[in-house]
């Protein structure tokens, strides 16, 4: 899970060797600003305490009881407290209740963990009441508080947490593992953007991208109602990098063509735009549907020759313009 968010790992050191070293703190803050990873680091901590074949410093082993437990979200030694659905704050009775269940017995190779998080939505009869359990710390008990506002958290229950501040200092760490998950441009500036926060630059960089699909499927729908020209929408898409356009074109035929088949949008891959695929799955005929697939499907192959992108892009969209309704 770490080498995943490879800016975890020399945080993923620093702990396991207080853990080898018989010095890992019964609580733990964890600091840092949004999208760092930073829940993601405490579960994956959790897991690796709780693990009963634990190897040094290593991920936990994900095939013991615990580990198996865990995955099914049902491991009784661990405890996460977050605020209650209809509320925006930790409150007292869960505080109350997690002491109760961290002074009983572990189930399983002896350790506890209890997770908090956002821990600044602790109220403050709750922050009191975790006070306690912060002073009197039963053996083989971890907290572990997640924060992105330590300052909101007061100062008895800071100065009771060992701090860690989850960073992400290597830009050209970060930013190559964005681009290995966002295949659009510039990943640097969405990481600048998020202030460094890898987890959050992705979110932006997503976000950009639904945008930009939505507006892509506006020009389809625009060229059926005779509203845009294709020839001008192919010349943009045609200048794709990596034919995007193209690409999702060919999800949302397949995608017309299960709805029109099965009546349903269950399965589709456009689910952020399952209302105007339906529209259109219904005013187009699958035998349409099939042939625009094909074009398609023959241009992607041909991509990456030295034929002439843009004239099969307005082929394409020559064609889709054709069946208007
Ligand atoms: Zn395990």
């Amino acid at each position: 899970m770490v080498n995943e968010y490879p800016w975890l790992e020399p945080f993923w050191e620093r702990l396991t060797a207080a853990h080898r070293q018989h010095r890992f703190p019964h609580a733990l803050l964890l600091t840092g600003q949004h999208g760092m990873g930073k829940t993601v680091f405490a579960d994956e901590l959790a897991r690796f305490l709780l693990c009963e074949s634990p190897t040094d410093g290593m991920p936990p082993c994900r095939q013991c009881t615990s580990c198996t437990l865990f995955a099914a979200g049902s491991n009784p030694d661990y405890f996460r407290l977050t605020p209650a659905e209809d509320s925006r704050v930790i409150k007292i009775d869960q505080v109350r209740q997690l002491s109760e269940d961290l002074s009983l017995t572990s189930h399983g190779n002896g350790y506890k963990v209890a997770i908090l998080t956002p821990a600044d939505a602790l109220n403050i009869n709750a922050a009191n009441s975790l006070l306690k359990t912060l002073e009197e710390p039963s053996d083989n008990t971890v907290l572990v508080l997640v924060s992105a506002h330590p300052a909101r958290l007061p100062a008895t229950i800071r100065s009771r947490c060992q701090e860690v501040r989850i960073q992400a200092t290597d830009r050209e760490l970060t930013n190559r593992w964005l681009a290995t998950r966002y295949a659009g441009p510039s990943p640097e500036m969405y990481i600048a953007l998020a202030n460094g926060a890898p987890l959050q630059a992705l979110k932006l960089a997503q976000e950009q991208a639904l945008e930009e699909r939505q507006r892509r499927f506006r020009a389809l729908v625009d060229i059926l109602a005779g509203q845009e020209s294709p020839l001008t929408v192919a010349e943009g898409w045609a200048e794709d990098e990596n034919l995007k356009g193209l690409r999702w074109m060919r999800e949302w035929l397949m995608d017309m063509l299960r709805i029109r088949l099965s009546g349903q949008t269950q399965g589709i891959h456009g689910i952020d735009l399952q209302d105007g695929l339906s529209v259109l799955a219904r005013k187009l005929d699958s035998r349409v549907l099939f042939g625009l697939l094909d074009g398609v499907n023959r241009m992607l192959k041909l991509a990456d020759s030295t034929l002439n992108r843009q004239m099969m892009m307005e082929d394409i969209l020559l064609a889709w313009a054709e069946q208007t309704s």
